[in-house]
């Protein structure tokens, strides 16, 4: 609308500057004025001509000599005599001698003007001016639906001395003959300053829109103030002005939307890339999985599965990295109990050591699991290498428990696994037996062929001893020439017949030295302090030694 209003003022102004220079051009015109014998009538003729034509009805014109004295005033629409008093745009045009269109302030109205010089042998003798009122723009605005109120700002209230509209809205100028009373109403009760400040306003089914008019000094002196019923619009009743603003959003929007969707793509194939580099540059194995196929991984997966370079090259020989975890205690492998390994680990995350073998290499990894996408069931897995540290830690859990002479188990771990035979018999009522056996006159071997031979007898008979054992049989050095034997599931007469039939390799043996073992045994008793057990062991070592030697006793 406004810029409606705008194009349909400078039109006005256009045409209104045409006619004057129309007028101006007028050699006799100039020749009258030089000898003041201007014939009104004529001019009268004209303007009444003029003003037949339904859109410059509005209009009036007067002629002034070069002193800015009005020598012709036509009387339409124009109450009394004109002053020309402080007329800006009139100093500005006979000052430079150039045609001028405004909008200005005169004595009797508000309106847009074009002043044209008149001009004879390049000097100034006069000038036209025409004026058009706003109701000219009003009307063609009405027939777009428009209602228009053109006020003349307060301020210049004063400078209008025969006002011709005689519609004020407190002290605001109403300049358009044809405003409408309610909207006059409407403005007077809301306040026009608070419409002549803002552009656009929607209001009580209303789009208002004003559009500020300028003097010659580009200074504001009043308002076109427009009024649209918003139903009209809402009917898709747009005018130019709505479509262009639309069109130009859409556009700038869908340029918009371009710019950041590529913008967007570029900035996720470029993030990508850098987490690819970074998942590629992990010293562990990162993958993503699902319970039976492997989905995606990083390189470093093919630096243990080397004889594959490719995710489909590994995966036409075989299907999920759990095809070779290896069954070990501790460890997790493919269905563990009929569970999943990812569910299981899901389940039980301490739980995470697994081993691969691969090409003969053995590997310890720990494994971290999480769901990534509950959807596709998939899960990211990553194995960290622990191989070195699980390798140290078995050499030192060895070390510790393992007597480095004889190397069968140490007094450390005789204390440890006593115990925990003592507790798992109580719980599952099994038998256990407890044998202590020490080598007779030791001390001799020591004496009559030195310590490196009793050394060397020590590990001999050990492992003779060793041979006659199942796995399940635990054997430990708890002194110099003593040792115990825990035997879980073994009752107290059978753990003195396989007590006799060490005794009796022992005798047999003769390597080295020829020896003899003394035994004491005794089974363990539920709920029995694991002291009392050994006490009575020690005691039938004890009555054993002191019967004769090379035998065993039982208690
Ligand atoms: P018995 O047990 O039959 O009563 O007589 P014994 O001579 O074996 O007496 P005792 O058990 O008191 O002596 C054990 C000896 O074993 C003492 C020690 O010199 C020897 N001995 C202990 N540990 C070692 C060892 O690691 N190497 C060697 N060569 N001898 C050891
Ligand atoms: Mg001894
Ligand atoms: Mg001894």
């Amino acid at each position: 609308m406004r810029e409606q209003v705008e194009k349909m003022i400078l039109n006005r102004q256009k045409t209104t500057l045409a006619t004057a220079f129309a007028i101006a051009n007028d050699k006799s015109l100039a020749e009258g004025i030089s000898s003041n014998s201007i014939e009104n009538s004529s001019y009268d003729e004209l303007i009444s001509k003029f003003i037949e034509n339904e859109l410059y009805k509005n209009s009036w014109m007067q002629i002034l000599d070069k002193d800015l004295q009005s020598i012709y005033v036509s009387s339409n629409g124009q109450n009394g005599a004109v002053s020309n008093q402080n007329r800006e745009d009139l100093l500005e045009a006979s000052t430079l001698k150039k045609p001028l269109i405004s909008v200005s302030i005169g004595e009797g109205d508000f309106g847009i003007r074009a002043i044209v010089p008149i001009i004879k042998n390049s000097a100034l003798v006069g000038l036209v001016e025409l004026s058009s009122r706003f109701d000219a723009i009003s009307k063609q605005m009405k027939d777009i639906g428009v209602d228009s109120i053109v006020v003349l700002s307060k301020e210049y209230k004063n400078t209008l001395k025969n006002h011709l509209s005689k519609n004020f809205i407190d002290d605001y100028y109403v300049a358009n003959i044809d405003a409408s009373v309610v909207l006059m109403e409407y403005l007077r009760k809301n306040g026009v300053h608070n419409y002549i400040h803002t552009p656009q306003k929607f209001e009580n089914h209303y789009i208002i829109s004003t559009y500020p008019l300028k003097n010659i000094q580009n200074i504001v002196i009043g308002h076109y103030i427009m009024f649209k019923k918003r139903d009209d619009v809402l009917n898709i009743n747009l005018d130019f002005f709505m479509y262009k603003w639309i069109g130009i959003a859409i556009v700038a929007f869908m340029i918009m939307m371009a710019v950041l969707g590529s913008f967007l793509h570029y900035r996720n194939k470029k993030q990508k890339m850098y987490y690819k580099n970074i998942i590629d540059s992990s010293s562990n194995i990162v993958m993503v999985v699902d319970k039976d196929n492997i989905i995606n991984m990083n390189k470093t997966f093919f630096k243990y599965f080397n004889d594959y370079d490719t995710l489909e090259a590994f995966k036409a020989e075989h299907q999920s990295i759990s095809d070779f975890f290896v069954k070990e205690e501790g460890c997790i492998y493919k269905d563990m109990d009929g569970v999943n390994w990812l569910e299981y680990l899901i389940k039980n995350p301490k739980n995470s050591l697994v081993k691969i073998l691969y090409n003969e290499k053995e590997y310890y990894f720990t494994v971290g699991v999480s769901l990534i996408s509950e959807e596709d069931a998939h899960y990211s897995a990553i194995f960290s290498n622990i191989t070195d540290e699980k390798i140290y830690q078995k050499e030192l859990e060895h070390t510790n428990i393992t007597d480095p002479l004889t190397k069968i188990r140490n007094r450390y771990c005789y204390n440890k696994q006593i115990k925990k035979e003592c507790a798992s018999s109580n719980r599952y009522f099994y038998p256990l037996s407890l044998v202590i056996f020490d080598m007779d006159n030791f001390k001799n071997i020591n004496d009559n062929y030195g310590h490196d031979v009793g050394d060397k007898v020590l590990i001999e008979y050990t492992k003779l001893i060793t041979t006659c054992l199942r796995d399940s049989d635990i054997f430990c050095r708890i002194g110099g020439e003593e040792f115990a034997l825990i035997l879980p599931h073994v009752n107290k007469s059978d753990a003195y017949k396989l007590a006799d039939k060490i005794r009796s390799k022992v005798q047999e043996h003769n390597q080295i030295v020829a020896i003899t073992m003394s035994f004491g045994v005794t089974e363990y008793k539920k709920d029995e302090d694991l002291e009392l057990t050994f006490k009575r062991a020690d005691k039938a070592l004890y009555e054993a030694k002191n019967a004769g030697r090379n035998r065993v006793v039982a208690i």
